[in-house]
């Protein structure tokens, strides 16, 4: 299967977010993760939206509301503006990124520097700040 990866990386689906929202593969860098949360986002993969969030903000999140956000916006695509830290050898890692979506037929640019950190050695998504 050749399709384009949802997260807008030219790469292929296969070859890009597909090995780590099947969990066959973990994400190596903060930034890797957040584009297979994007991606997840597309596809309406809540379960992977929910395993990728920090233990304590995941408690926080209903899967049936995550599922019926996912169903209303249609994400176009995706820009990495910036990223500090969030490599293999790090524990903590921020990553500011443009997320274009259409929510309800109208365009929105989605701003967000968000913050990752490690549990139990996989990256995992706490929270950001968004303008
Ligand atoms: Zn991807």
């Amino acid at each position: 299967m050749s399709r384009p990866c949802p997260c807008t990386s030219k790469l292929t689906y296969d070859r890009c977010c597909q090995p780590l929202l099947e969990g066959r593969k973990a994400a190596e860098t903060a930034t890797l993760l957040m584009r297979s949360r994007f991606s997840a986002y597309a596809l309406g993969k809540v379960d992977y939206l929910l395993k990728t969030t920090s233990e304590a903000e995941r408690a926080k999140l209903v899967r049936d509301e995550l599922l019926q956000y996912c169903r209303t916006i249609k994400c176009i695509s995706l820009k990495i503006i910036s990223a500090e830290q969030g490599g293999p050898g790090d524990e903590t890692g921020t990553v500011k990124f443009h997320a274009s979506l259409q929510v309800q037929g109208k365009r929105q640019l989605h701003i967000e520097l968000s913050r990752f950190i490690r549990e139990e050695g996989a990256w995992v998504y706490v929270d950001g700040d968004t303008n």
